[in-house]
C-alpha cells in the first residue's frame, strides 16, 4: 500500500487496470500497457495540460491494449457481444459524460467526452452508439471482431489532478463478462465507479453490483470532504463491502495531489507518478495469488 504523500504535488495521477487476479503470462503484458498508459498521462500533465485531457489519454491507451478488459479487449456478454461502459468527470466543473451498453465503438471514454457538454449525462444502448455515430466515433461492426479476438483481463481507470489543481476521473470497461444483454455496471454511474469535484476524485472497479449496494466512490468522495486523506478515504469506503463478494478496488485523489487505493480480493493492478516523484511507478499487489497458466 502506498503512503498518502503528505507535501503538496504540482501534478499528480494514478490509474488502475482491474483487481480481477491474472494469470503468471498476463502480469508483463498488465505491467506493460499501465507503463504505456501512464506515460500518455504524465506528458499531458508534465506539461502544463488538463486533468481532463490527461485521464482521457491514459483511458484511450488502455483501450487500445487488447491486454485490458476496456475498448479493444472488452469482454463478451452471455450472448456473445460486446458492450461496453465508460464515463469521465470534470472535478472543476462538475461536467460529467457517460455512456453505458455501447456497442461498435472502440474508444468508448472518448464518445463518454464527447457528451460532457451537452445536457444529458448519460446515454444507453442505442442512443449512445447513435451519439458515437454521430460524432464520427463509432466504428460499425467492429464489436464482432472484438468478440471474436479474445478478451482481455481487467478494467480500467485514471484520475488525475493538473498543474492548475484541477482533478478529473475517467473509468471504462467492457463488463464482467457472461452477464445479461444490458446489464450495466458501476463504471459509468458517478458516485459509484467514478467522480470528481474540488475535493477529490475516484475510479472504482471490481464487482459493479457490489459497487452499487455499498456505494463505494461517493462514500470516498465525502471521506474526502471531511478531511480524510485519500489513502484513509478508500480504506473507510472498502469497509462497507462487508461479505459482499469480493474482488473490488478503488484509486483515489486529492486536492492536494495525495493518492490513495486499496482493494478486497487477490490482486490490483496501479501505476502512479506525481511531480515530486516523476518516475513512472506500476505496482501489482498480489502479485503471489497470480495463478499459473
Ligand atoms: N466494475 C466493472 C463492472 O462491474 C467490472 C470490473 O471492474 O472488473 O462492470
Amino acid at each position: 500500500m502506498l503512503d498518502a504523500k503528505q507535501s503538496e504535488q504540482t501534478w499528480a495521477v494514478i490509474l488502475h487496470g482491474g483487481c480481477k487476479p491474472l494469470k503468471t503470462s498476463e502480469v508483463e503484458p498488465n505491467r506493460e500497457g499501465l507503463q504505456d498508459a501512464l506515460a500518455e498521462a504524465v506528458a499531458v500533465l508534465s506539461s502544463g495540460g488538463s486533468a481532463l485531457d490527461a485521464v482521457e489519454a491514459a483511458v484511450r491507451a488502455m483501450e487500445d491494449d487488447p491486454t485490458f478488459n476496456a475498448g479493444r479487449g472488452s469482454k463478451t456478454n452471455a450472448e456473445g457481444e460486446v458492450e461496453c461502459d465508460a464515463s469521465i468527470m470534470d472535478g472543476e466543473t462538475l461536467e460529467l459524460g457517460a455512456v453505458c451498453v455501447l456497442k461498435d465503438t472502440l474508444h468508448p471514454v472518448s464518445v463518454a467526452r464527447a457528451l460532457m457538454p451537452e445536457t444529458e449525462t448519460l446515454l444507453a444502448g442505442e442512443g449512445a452508439y447513435r451519439f458515437a455515430q454521430r460524432r464520427g466515433l463509432a466504428q460499425p461492426g467492429i464489436g464482432k471482431t472484438l468478440a471474436a479476438a479474445g478478451e482481455g483481463t481487467t478494467t480500467v481507470g485514471c484520475v488525475a489532478m493538473d498543474q492548475q489543481g484541477r482533478l478529473a476521473a475517467a473509468t471504462s470497461t467492457g463488463g464482467t463478462g457472461g452477464s445479461k444483454p444490458g446489464r450495466v455496471g458501476d463504471s459509468p454511474l458517478p458516485g459509484l465507479g467514478v467522480y470528481a469535484n474540488k475535493a477529490g476524485a475516484i475510479s472504482a472497479t471490481g464487482q459493479g453490483e457490489s459497487i452499487a449496494r455499498a456505494m463505494l466512490g461517493a462514500r470516498c468522495v465525502i471521506a474526502m470532504e471531511n478531511g480524510m486523506s485519500p489513502q484513509e478515504g478508500v480504506d473507510h469506503a472498502l469497509t462497507f463491502l462487508g461479505g459482499l463478494p469480493p474482488h473490488s478496488g478503488m484509486i483515489a485523489l486529492d486536492a492536494q495531489g495525495r493518492i490513495g487505493w486499496a482493494f478486497t480480493g487477490d490482486q490490483m493492478t496501479v501505476a502512479m507518478a506525481t511531480s515530486e516523484a516523476p518516475d513512472l511507478r506500476i505496482e501489482i499487489a498480489g502479485l503471489e495469488n497470480a495463478e499459473d497458466a
